[in-house]
């Protein structure tokens, strides 16, 4: 009813009677029986139908009920439908994003989950416009964007891996984002490590890093950290839940998967040199191997040569960081099968992909083999 004042105002200021005879014809047909598409669909046809003959015959006594010119009630239908589309779509992600979440389906829900989840505010309609194509995905819906809205956590090393890892993870909504890293970004960084500009050269990478999540993505909250994560971290850790580690010389990632371990948080670990890259889930809480199952001493010097020293294909950590961050929201949702016991490997040289299975070893001097922390 509040819409007949203003559409009687429209045809009394514009003669548009043809309109008025089209409403009447809809309330007939609503008063039948006739409701949703079938109306507006006949709506439509009505008003290309009176388009129409006003085209086809100009000089018609019917023609003369319609005052407006026919481009006009071509654009004018257009803008309806569009508005119309509009509403349509804002109230459907509004209704997907109201089912909110119970648990995560057919995994252990992630640790902490519960202390770290923000109020349950009701998203913006800029979040649901800004996660539109995460809420249609049947994986994710308003329950998995809503999970992770809720997540937190840890990026460790802002470098070639933690800069697709950063802007993915801020720009798919994850809802608390710590970043840590010690290092100044330098230019020989910005062939690989998107996430900088030039003029940040010099700049600490996590406050750099931190400043280009705020931009992407004003709806996540991050914070950096300008220091190492070291193995007596544990603690700090286990109020997060999951970290990823795009750290890259062996002595880093074995500190950040030994308070990992501890922690018991799932470790997303990614590695690479020159063309070739890894990425796993270290998680020894959940039946996974952790790092040291399979690297338990430092390799000899100059057998892992670092990225400064060996080289690396400047898209190959958009590739690597990529994967895990896909890894995080896959984790975090509960959607797909995770990486967890399996290692995927990525030879960019041929094009090749191919996943192993990964073992934890019963004599590992850090889970040993099953979880238990056995050092610390
Ligand atoms: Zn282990």
């Amino acid at each position: 009813m509040a819409l007949l004042i203003p559409v009687l105002l429209l045809v009394g200021l514009t003669r548009a009677w043809w309109l008025l005879i089209i409403l009447a014809l809809l309330g007939v047909l609503r008063w039948l029986g006739l409701r949703g598409w079938a109306l507006g669909a006949t709506g439509i046809l009505l008003w290309l139908a009176a388009a129409g003959a006003k085209w086809r015959w100009p000089e018609s006594i019917l023609s003369s009920l319609i005052a407006w010119r026919v481009e006009t009630m071509l654009i004018t239908l257009a803008l309806v439908v569009l508005a119309v589309l509009f509403t349509l779509l804002l109230r459907y992600l509004h209704s997907r994003s109201a089912e909110l979440p119970q648990s995560g389906p057919g995994l252990t829900p992630l640790r902490g989950a519960a202390q770290v989840a923000p109020p349950d505010t009701r998203p913006s309609d800029d979040e649901l416009m800004r996660y539109a194509r995460h809420i249609v995905l049947r994986e994710l819906g308003g329950p998995g964007q809503s999970k992770l809205r809720k997540a937190h956590v840890l990026v460790v090393g802002a470098g070639g891996l933690g800069a697709p890892i950063c802007l993915y993870l801020a720009a798919a909504g994850i809802g608390r984002i710590t970043l840590a890293d010690d290092d100044k970004v330098s230019v020989s960084n910005l062939q690989r490590q998107v996430i900088f500009r030039s003029s940040d050269d010099g700049r600490l990478k996590a406050q750099a890093a931190a400043e280009a999540m705020r931009a992407l993505n004003p709806h996540v909250e991050v914070t950096p950290l300008m220091r190492r994560i070291t193995e007596g971290d544990a603690d700090l850790l286990r109020q997060f839940d999951l970290v990823l580690d795009g750290t890259d010389s062996f002595a880093a990632r074995a500190a950040v998967n030994k308070a990992a371990v501890l922690a018991q948080v799932p470790l997303i670990a990614g590695a690479m040199s020159q063309w070739e890259g890894q990425v796993t889930i270290w998680d020894p809480a959940r039946g996974a191997p952790c790092y040291a199952c399979l690297f338990p001493t430092a390799p000899a010097a100059g057998l892992a040569p670092s990225c400064a020293e060996a080289g690396v294909v400047g898209p190959l950590p958009g590739i690597i960081g990529s994967t895990m961050a896909l890894e995080a929201i896959k984790l975090i949702a509960g959607a797909g099968q995770p990486l967890r016991g399996r290692m995927l490997i990525f030879d960019g040289l041929w094009g090749e992909t191919r996943t192993i299975a990964l073992h934890p070893r019963a004599d590992c001097p850090v889970c040993g083999g099953s979880g238990h922390s056995v050092s610390g």
